[in-house]
């Protein structure tokens, strides 16, 4: 068995410590922001690899997990496609259920079909099952993945797990409606990151994704924000006077959270001794 298993970086969640793909092909949702397929566009090699037909990526399967890691599955396409064809997903689940010491994070926009999986008890025993929800709202750049609806309704299957929405990238919404989405959905933790390739999207302010941030925190839901999310922050001039007011006067910004952001990308508490900027003098 081969060791070459990638760790993670670049825009990959910090709790993952590592990241593989096995299937090459082009995805068949067509999400206009997929950096695959930006990638592809570039290099010959990724063009190659992630356009045409789904297949298995050759040599994929025979990459050795070890131990200990908490380990991405297919970040580079969606596994759960309704394209990727039951045989490839089972090969997949053999390969993470052989290497039975690790985690591992699986994430869709079809998590419809998790539950067959998890009917016939083919996941590894450790896993983390996510979604990602751009907005409450329809984006045509949404292409032909599932709905936001669907996607929600597929996350009620697997409650008995550790799982996660992630709202990446964040399209502009409704706070009320996407806070009440969220919540049902009843996630072990939500993620929320900017696009990170400034593709023009239609992006909301920082001020509203904060208010978003207090209603799940607020609801006792655990919120990891990603760095880049500090992008929006410098578009959105307006919520950038308030940050500076916030660190020139001392003053909250709204709530308790604060527009900073500490050394792991999470909002800081302003009621807390680690405010670098309240507690500056
Ligand atoms: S679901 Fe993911 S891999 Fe598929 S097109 Fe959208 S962003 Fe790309």
């Amino acid at each position: 068995m081969s060791s070459n298993l990638t760790k993670s970086k670049g825009n990959m969640y910090d709790w993952v410590t590592h990241t593989h793909s096995h299937i090459g092909g082009k995805c068949s949702h067509g999400c206009e922001y997929c950096y695959v397929q930006a990638m592809a566009k570039k290099f010959p090699a990724m063009k190659e690899k992630y356009s045409g037909d789904i297949k298995l990526i050759e040599g994929s399967l025979d990459v050795d997990y070890g131990k200990g890691r908490t380990i991405f599955i297919d970040h580079m396409n969606d596994l759960f496609a309704e394209g990727v064809p039951d045989a490839m997903i089972s090969k997949v689940l053999s390969h993470c259920r052989n290497s039975p010491d690790n985690k591992y994070v699986f994430q869709t926009k079809n998590p419809q079909r998790y539950g067959s999986w998890i009917g016939k008890g083919l996941f590894p025993s450790e896993i983390i099952l996510g979604t990602t929800i751009e907005s409450n709202r329809h984006h045509s750049c949404m292409q032909n993945a599932p709905t936001t609806f669907s996607r929600i309704i597929g996350m009620e299957n697997v409650y008995d797990y550790e799982t996660f929405i992630t709202l990446e990238p964040i399209l502009d919404f409704d706070v009320n409606d996407l806070f009440d989405m969220l919540t049902y959905a009843e996630p072990s933790f939500i993620n929320i990151g900017a696009d990170s390739k400034g593709q023009g999207l239609d992006e909301p302010t920082f001020e509203k994704i904060m208010e978003l941030y207090e209603l799940l925190v607020g609801a006792g839901i655990e919120v990891r924000k990603k760095l880049n999310l500090e992008r929006l922050q410098v578009k959105f001039p307006e919520y950038d006077k308030q940050k500076k007011d916030c660190i020139e006067g001392g003053w909250l910004m709204k709530g308790n959270i604060c527009g900073a952001f500490d050394d792991d990308g999470r909002g800081i508490d302003c009621s807390a001794s680690t405010c670098p900027y309240v507690n500056k003098s």
